[in-house]
């Protein structure tokens, strides 16, 4: 198992632990610019959350073009994540 893979297009990096992704993906890829609302945030996973806790479901598919399947990959990721990183330490490395 090479651990995690960054999920965003076309960059398929791994890496040996979750909050090393998510620093990657904030360091090293462009910000993203959430559509619902236009608040700039990290792409990847902090975008992610992004989007489920500032918006609905609804908000999402509208603003996306989101199926219901890619709604539930997403969220799924999502608690992937949330079930082993550390986001208290990656929230402080990152301020
Ligand atoms: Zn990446
Ligand atoms: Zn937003």
């Amino acid at each position: 198992m090479t651990g995690w893979v960054c999920g965003i297009d076309g960059c398929g990096l791994a890496f040996e632990t979750v909050e090393e992704v998510i620093l990657h993906q904030t360091n090293e890829h462009e910000r993203h610019e959430c559509k619902v609302c236009g608040t700039i945030v990290p792409d990847g996973y902090l975008a992610i959350r992004h989007a489920f806790e500032e918006h609905t479901r609804a908000e999402y598919v509208r603003a996306y073009g989101a199926s219901s399947e890619e709604v539930r990959e997403r969220e799924e990721v999502k608690e992937e994540i949330e079930a082993v990183a550390d986001l208290q330490a990656i929230a402080e490395k990152l301020s």
